[in-house]
């Protein structure tokens, strides 16, 4: 059986969602990727005619942003800094998502209230 959420139900849910949006860490949107790369060098391996080596993987985050994709190299020191705040994001959103559907049920709820009343 499919059974509905009582009222309060939902806004304890509610409450329960807006502190863990006060709590937000840090967040990033963008996507981690890898590249290999050639470098500034021409005698360097990387650019062989026949059997280019090149350098790499290296991590990357790639930023969208307006039409125009940023990129930034992410070091040892940046990229589990860079994961944690990508997946800091999405868990956002989700949150988001989850609160903005709770409102929807809670509003629902008022309308059917009202019309008790009338
Ligand atoms: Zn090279």
């Amino acid at each position: 059986m499919n059974e509905r959420p009582s009222y309060q139900a939902l806004l304890k849910e509610r409450s329960h969602l807006l502190e863990q949006l006060g709590n937000s860490p840090p967040v990033l949107r963008g996507s981690l990727r890898q590249h290999m790369n050639r470098c500034g060098n021409p005698g360097c391996r990387c650019h062989d005619e026949d059997k280019p080596v090149l350098h790499g993987p290296y991590q990357y985050l790639s930023h969208r942003h307006q039409n125009r994709t940023q990129t930034i190299l992410l070091t040892e020191s940046k990229l589990p800094h860079a994961r944690e705040w990508v997946a800091n994001y999405r868990r956002l959103i989700q949150t988001v998502y989850r609160l903005a559907e709770v409102n929807f049920k809670i509003l629902r709820f008022h309308h059917a209230n009202l019309d008790r009343k009338s």
